[in-house]
Order: structure tokens, then sequence, then C-alpha cells
């Protein structure tokens, strides 16, 4: 994707930084779940902005890896606060975090009501 990144003084313009708790907050377009968006340089595909953002300041993504947020600021693209993981360690930090809303057999709630029922 390295071509592809747009380059950092333009992508520079939609970034505000000084903000509390030191992130760096996207102003250029979102995503409808809140992602920040930008264009790449030459095709125009839309990129995450926190995936360019790592790609810009920090290096290159592996392969099948996602950039996280630790600040769970999704606007958010200071290189300090995004970290390489997998899938499965989104979903983690979700659940450690609290975001994650469990439903059906995995709610615990439920659980715990079933078992106090019977
Ligand atoms: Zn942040």
């Amino acid at each position: 994707m390295t071509d592809e990144l747009p380059h950092p003084e333009i992508f520079a313009q939609h970034v505000r930084v000084g903000l509390r708790g030191g992130c760096w907050l996207w102003t250029g377009s979102l995503s409808d779940d809140g992602y920040g968006c930008t264009g790449a340089r030459y095709t125009g595909t839309t990129l995450r902005a926190n995936r360019v953002a790592y790609e810009l300041y920090v290096g290159p993504i592996p392969p099948g890896k996602q950039v996280l947020h630790s600040c769970d600021n999704r606007k958010c693209v200071s290189p300090e606060h995004l970290f390489l993981g997998t899938l499965q360690d989104n979903m983690d930090d979700m659940w450690a975090k609290g975001r994650a809303r469990p439903r059906g057999k995995s709610n615990p709630k439920r659980i715990y009501r079933r078992k106090k029922l019977s």
C-alpha cells in the first residue's frame, strides 16, 4: 500500500493535534462505523486513516495485521496510540475494555439468570 499512501502533508491537513489524552483527531471524512477515511494517492480507493497514519509514521503493516487503537478513539490517528494486532487481538481488546456487547448464549448475564432459575 506504500505507493498509494497520501502525501504526508496532505494527510496532516486533516489531523488536529494537542487534544487531551494525546489523541490526534482525524477531521477528514469518516466511514459509516466512525473510522477516519482518506483516499489513496493515485487510485482514490478509500483507505482507513489509522492504517495510513501507521504506515506514514511508524512503518509497513504486515499482511493480515490490523491497526488497533490503545485509546479506543476511532477517529484517532496518533502513532503513539496505534498498535498492530490480529482480529483475535482486537476481539480480546474489545472484551477487556468492555466494548463488546454480548448476546445470546455467550452473554454471561443471561447464563447466570438461567442457572439461577433452574
Ligand atoms: Zn488516541
